[in-house]
């Protein structure tokens, strides 16, 4: 049977690429995934008003891709939380997942393969600390095959390397048609090799990866791979790379990889590929300056048409890590807070106030036993009522409160969470998650208490 979250979460990777950041983080990043009943795909929300806005805007979209993962899924059902017992009640498991997930891409997905339309080489801010990467990943689209083969690219997380890939899709599609193009995280690769090795009937007992796996992997003209790091350790995978990459190479075939760091530094990754990850170009993207990370900030307000003021625009890159991911996430929040409050966000006060559920400021110190005791002195309740088994409002809005903030400041994962309060199931604490994540938003009380909280754990 498939298993529903994965599903979901594949779905919803697909779905990031369709829909604008702030409707994806608002709308469908909070849904949950609930049960199959016939061909529907049951998905929960939990107010009235997310679940009109998701069927108005969002559900034809949803639809359409998640029957591109799986013909059988013909249909998808917004529900509210409150109605999730009925509705699985009727589950059916009947949707199998052998065969029937079309992951990756056929061959005519392959003339069409579609890259991230904002992922360009103009969206791209260059800096200091990017340039090498970006004339690199220019170069190439003008001399695929040439003298920069394989171009290896490596950073830390969120510093634009798939962006850069996206955008030598982009490029080489409008330029060169008959191109063709392959992109693939290092994951699919691996799950594509393990799936052609499990269906090639040829030999039950081979483990070596089927024609067509090679076949589809050496016919291209440009092959990138993105992560390549999870290669590592994986000897089958590393086995098979090492065929491709030495056809595509004697091919004079462009290869563009990226990683999490250089080559030299990838543990458990086979000499051979290593010496040969070297060959053409290794460049790196460092963590972008100030000034690049106002630049990219300012370059991401003009696409969504957002009235960014320099003074919000310092407050937000002082405030962020390197991660421009992370940073691009708290510009979506100002934005969503300025969409939902109709107040203009031009003053480091207000985008002070847009941003007062997120701090990470000594996040380090604070453990989940701090955050229990915080909780129970302002609600004035006991250690064994918070993670004990009551059910009446005075407790069950502290505990929820409790979840949010183990979740929100210290990202500590679901499951555990659910340990620490008497063993619940991690989806009573994402429940409870999003319902605080919600009332912040709407309700200024829970603001008040849920800051006020927090300002104790930081002792301001
Ligand atoms: P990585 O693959 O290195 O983890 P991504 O390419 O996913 O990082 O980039 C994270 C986010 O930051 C993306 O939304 C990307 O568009 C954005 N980004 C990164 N670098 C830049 C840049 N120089 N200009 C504009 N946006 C950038
Ligand atoms: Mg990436």
């Amino acid at each position: 049977m498939i298993n529903i979250d994965s599903f979901w979460n594949d779905a919803k990777s697909e779905l990031s690429k369709v829909l604008n950041s702030i409707s994806f983080d608002v709308w469908i990043d909070k849904l949950e995934p609930v049960c199959f009943v016939k061909n529907s795909l049951i998905l929960s929300t939990i107010s009235n008003m997310s679940k009109k806005t998701i069927e108005n805007q969002y559900l034809k979209t949803i639809k359409k891709t998640v029957t591109s993962l799986n013909p059988m899924i013909t249909n998808v059902e917004i529900i509210l939380d409150t109605d999730k017992d009925e509705y699985i009640k009727k589950q059916d498991s009947f949707i199998e997942d052998e065969g029937l997930i079309v992951k990756g891409q056929s061959d005519d997905d392959l003339e069409s393969m579609k890259f991230l339309e904002r992922y360009t080489f103009d969206n791209f801010v260059k800096g200091k600390s990017n340039e090498f990467a970006l004339e690199a990943a220019k170069a190439i689209c003008d001399d695929l095959g040439g003298k920069y083969n394989p171009l290896f690219i490596y950073s830390s997380a969120g510093l634009g390397k798939t962006h850069l890939l996206h955008a030598i899709g982009n490029h080489i599609s409008k330029t060169n048609q008959r191109a063709k193009i392959l992109y693939v995280n290092s994951e699919t690769f691996i799950n594509e090799l393990i799936n052609s090795i499990r269906s090639s009937n040829e030999n039950k007992n081979s483990t070596h990866f089927s024609n067509d796996f090679r076949e589809k992997y050496r016919k291209v003209d440009l092959l990138m791979i993105d992560d390549i790091q999870f290669i590592s350790g994986k000897e089958g995978s590393q086995e098979a790379f090492f065929h491709i990459f030495n056809d595509l190479y004697q091919n004079q075939k462009q290869i563009v990889l990226t990683a999490d760091c250089s080559p030299s530094d990838l543990q458990k990754l086979n000499d051979r590929l290593r010496t040969r990850f070297s060959w053409g170009l290794t460049v790196d993207i460092q963590p972008p300056n100030m000034e690049t990370k106002i630049a990219i900030l300012k370059n991401k307000a003009v696409r969504e048409k957002f009235n960014l003021s320099d003074d919000v625009a310092v407050y937000i890159a002082e405030k962020s890590t390197s991660n421009i991911r992370e940073m691009e996430g708290l510009l979506n929040k100002i934005i969503f807070y300025s969409s939902l409050t109709n107040h203009t966000v031009d003053t480091v006060d207000i985008a002070k106030e847009a941003l007062s559920d997120f701090i990470e400021d000594k996040k380090e110190k604070i453990e989940e036993s701090d955050i229990i005791s915080a909780v129970c002195n302002y609600f004035n309740i006991t250690n064994q009522d918070i993670t004990g088994s009551s059910r009446t409002k005075s407790i069950v809005e502290p505990r929820m409160i409790a979840m949010y903030l183990m979740d929100n400041m210290l990202g500590v994962p679901l499951v555990s969470i659910g340990k620490i309060f008497g063993g619940r199931d991690h989806t009573t604490v994402m429940h409870a998650r999003d319902k605080i994540t919600e009332e912040i938003k709407k309700n200024p009380r829970m603001r008040i208490i849920v800051t006020d909280i927090k300002n104790s754990l930081l002792n301001k």
